[in-house]
């Protein structure tokens, strides 16, 4: 496939209606959810980009494979079909499934962060800031800054800065670093990859200091497809090999399998240490299930073991990217500026960008989304200050992030072309009333990830 937008590698056996309602029962829905989009009914929405995680199209083969399902408690052979895949993509000694991504931070979190511990990465994901969190930790960015311009088209732009990297270790202390991330690719900067380069270079730092090195690897073959295309030296390479050779860099991974592995529901904690190996077993029980499943039932390892291979397909990986370049282009057309460029499961939308007027603290992207809904039925997710902005722990003062960004993240093998053009469409007629468009305040917030549960009501 040489164009730059492939054709879908696939054809449709199996249909879901969607519907728009009427635009008096769009308000409606979004007053009774306290205009947070988590909070309306799904059969309301039209087309929902709110995420990528878990909604994806699983193919005939993965369905096939949930009848295979083996749902013994301890040993089932579903676990050892997943073994195989696991240990034959990512190659580490050790791994447990857990349910979610979230479940292996967690995990992971519990063995590893004590209270007032610093945890870097270029750049971590809700869940895991929150986890980290969760333990008394500090979360820590040391992303390139070439990441917070969203005009800036580095190839790479989910890079750490070593540099930045060396300094954070030396002033905290390797000590008070239980283990270092990065994050591919850079789902909270705009779902931007991370070069063989960087990676090799972060791993030689945290090892150096002798930290050990986690990969979160939610979209890790979106990532080495991106290296492929991107990094002068890898084009001959296959994505399989370039991510054998990523994880080869790495001490550990924490996965979200609702990304890259197209299943609905799963996540995968991987490790080489047998030591800590133990403990997260001890942890995985308590919490999730025997380690054989994981808090999943047999089925869906079946369903995550093809779909790993599958995310891996390089036809499907070019289709892919190939579509979300499309819907950006498409936004550009019509004058809606997004982080470029285009990373790999999403269109970020430059909310700030859109509606300069509105102030952080009034939630610009939060508008934007609103506003999404609101023209076309189309459910986007804010990225912005309602999900990131923070009070200090030392000072309380709020801090605010950077960039206010709408993620527009693409499901997996779910939406066709002409739906993009609708959303490109739905956009257009936004940017015509962009200047009337107000912001928002919390009615209800609790402390840690707000996104999901806030209340709000328009300024
Ligand atoms: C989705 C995601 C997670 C969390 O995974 P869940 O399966 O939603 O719990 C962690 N990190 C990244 C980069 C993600 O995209």
């Amino acid at each position: 496939m040489t164009t730059i937008y492939p054709p879908e590698p696939f054809r449709i056996k199996v249909t879901e209606s969607i519907r728009l309602i009427s635009p008096e029962a769009r308000e409606a829905a979004l007053r009774e959810a306290g205009y947070n989009l988590f909070a309306l009914k799904a059969e309301d929405i039209f087309i929902d980009l709110l995420t990528d995680s878990g909604t994806g199209a699983m193919s005939q083969e993965q369905w096939a494979a949930i009848m295979r399902g083996d749902e013994s408690y301890a040993g089932a052979r579903s676990f050892h079909r997943l073994k195989a895949a696991v240990e034959d993509i990512f190659g580490f000694k050790y791994f447990v499934p857990t349910h979610q991504g979230r479940a292996a931070e967690n995990i992971l979190s519990a063995c590893l962060v004590k209270p007032g511990q610093s945890v870097p990465s270029n750049m971590h994901f809700d869940t895991t800031d929150a986890n980290i969190r969760a333990r008394g930790g500090r979360p820590t960015n040391l992303v390139i800054d070439e990441a917070f311009d969203p005009t800036n088209s580095h190839p790479f732009k989910g890079d750490m800065d070593i540099d930045k990297l060396r300094a954070f270790i030396e002033k905290t202390g390797a000590a008070n670093i239980p283990f270092g991330m990065v994050t591919v690719t850079n789902n909270a900067g705009g779902g931007q990859p991370v070069s063989m380069e960087n990676l090799k270079a972060a791993a030689e730092v945290y090892h150096e200091y002798g930290i050990p090195f986690f990969i979160d690897a939610a979209r890790y073959a979106e990532n080495c497809f991106f290296i492929k295309q991107r990094e002068p030296g890898c084009e001959h390479q296959s994505v399989k090999e370039i991510a054998r050779e990523m994880f080869s860099l790495a001490d550990g991974m924490t996965m979200s399998a609702k990304k890259d592995a197209i299943v609905n529901i799963g996540g995968l904690l991987c490790v080489n240490d047998e030591n800590l190996f133990q403990r997260i077993k001890n942890e995985l029980i308590l919490r999730e299930g025997f380690p054989t499943y994981g808090g999943l039932a047999g089925r869906d390892l079946d369903a995550l073991a093809v779909g790993l291979y599958e995310g891996l397909d390089e036809a499907y990986l070019a289709y892919r990217l190939g579509q979300t370049a499309y819907l950006a282009a498409r936004l550009n057309e019509v004058g809606i500026p997004t982080i470029q460029p285009t990373g790999g499961h999403g269109v970020y939308v430059n909310a700030g960008a859109i509606l300069p007027h509105i102030p952080n603290r009034e939630f610009p992207a939060q508008a934007l989304a609103v506003e999404l809904y609101r023209e076309g039925g189309i459910r986007g997710v804010e990225i912005g200050s309602v999900m990131f902005a923070y009070p200090d722990p030392d000072t309380g003062i709020w801090h605010y992030p950077r960039l206010e960004l709408l993620r527009l993240a693409i499901p997996r093998r779910t939406y066709t072309q002409s739906h993009m053009d609708y959303i490109a469409d739905s956009f257009a007629k936004i940017k015509g009333r962009a200047g009337s468009v107000r912001g928002y305040k919390f009615t209800y917030a609790p402390e840690l990830l707000r996104h999901f549960t806030a209340r709000f009501e328009p300024l």
